[in-house]
């Protein structure tokens, strides 16, 4: 129930625009590295200075006008410029819908094309990362044609989808992530059980690791990461050809016992001011992640973003109901 109201939450345009104007709040500044690029940076090299390498994302996603998509590729290509220059650990993770796959699918590839090239002079990796079900086949869609010129992109497997499988077989050769699934999706294409998701997901995991190029094992679940851990010894697979990756600002400890063990890691970072959608899903996840935001000092700002989410959410179902 809470799931689904924050899930509605992130994709309610009136508080993105509301929340772009207020900059990082309720405590959003705890997983979102900074507003601009230089911040992120700092935040990169705090992060490999512990032994974590990083993957950013400008935030922002289901851009309706192409300035806008046009606007986020240029802050991709200087993230991409500024992480070679620095030469930080880091590459970059990005969303189709940012680019503008809901307003043209060739203007979109154009962006992908442009930000791919550009990344593979610095032989840095591009990661597609995976939205709803509408998307997935557009997005795959594109990641295959771009792979026909570039070894440098990979992208995402959502393990709720009952499509999983086949696409990890399809895209054996790419370094690909493999995630739970942070949209709501109905039963007629996802798996919705805890159960059959986990389950899901470490079959998808197993067969990568051992068949696949390389294997990002995207988690902050401990139960899931000691299984792989567990078949990952047992089956001798060479610690460069996976990682395990989390999102910035959750389970740092777990973060650093990991490098300690020995194990690849690898961090999420996203940045910018779009943080919205993002944190909302966060709370989707896990209902204790309200901490992030009860531990505010709640400001007369976070009170009227407080106030604008409740009044947009009752709104929102009050006019569900009248069409229902
Ligand atoms: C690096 C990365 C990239 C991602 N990319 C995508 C993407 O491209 N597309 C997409 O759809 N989704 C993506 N996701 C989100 C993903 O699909 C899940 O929604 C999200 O990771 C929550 O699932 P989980 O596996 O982390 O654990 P959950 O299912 O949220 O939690 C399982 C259990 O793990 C433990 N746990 C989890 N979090 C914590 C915590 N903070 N502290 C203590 N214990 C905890 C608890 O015991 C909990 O019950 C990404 C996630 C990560 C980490």
């Amino acid at each position: 129930m809470l799931k689904d109201v924050f899930i509605g939450l992130s994709q309610n345009q009136l508080l993105t625009a509301a929340a772009k104007r207020y900059g990082l709040q309720l405590g959003a500044q705890s997983v979102v590295a900074g507003t601009n690029i230089e911040e992120t940076i700092q935040t990169i090299r705090d992060l490999n200075a512990q032994g974590i390498s990083c993957t950013i994302d400008n935030l922002g996603e289901f851009v309706a006008e192409r300035e806008e998509a046009t606007a986020a590729k240029n802050k991709i290509l200087e993230a991409i410029e500024r992480i070679h220059e620095s030469g930080v650990n880091a590459h970059v993770s990005l969303k189709p819908t940012q680019l503008g796959l809901d307003i043209d699918y060739d203007f979109c590839y154009d962006n992908l094309y442009e930000i791919t090239e550009t990344a593979s002079k610095y032989k840095m990796h591009i990661n597609i990362d995976m939205e709803d079900y509408a998307h997935v086949q557009p997005s795959y869609d594109l990641l295959e044609t771009l792979t026909k010129e570039f070894s440098n992109i990979g992208t995402v497997i959502q393990s709720y989808f009952y499509r999983a499988a086949e696409d990890v077989e399809t895209h054996r050769d790419l370094r690909l992530r493999i995630v739970k699934g942070a949209y709501k999706e109905p039963v007629d294409v996802a798996f919705q059980t805890r159960q059959e998701i986990d389950e899901n997901f470490i079959a998808l995991a197993q067969d990568h690791l051992l068949n696949g190029k390389f294997t990002s094992i995207a988690t902050h679940d401990h139960h899931i990461i000691e299984q792989l851990i567990d078949f990952i010894e047992a089956n001798n697979v060479s610690h460069d050809r996976f990682e395990f990756q989390m999102l910035y600002g959750f389970r740092k400890e777990l973060q650093r016992e990991l490098v300690k063990r020995g194990y690849k890691v690898c961090v999420y970072v996203p940045f910018g001011d779009d943080w919205y959608a993002y944190f909302m899903r966060r709370l989707a996840e896990r209902p204790q992640n309200l901490n992030l935001v009860v531990k505010q000092v709640f400001t007369k700002k976070t009170n009227t973003i407080i106030g604008l989410v409740a009044g947009a959410y009752a709104l929102g179902r009050l006019t569900a109901k009248k069409r229902k």
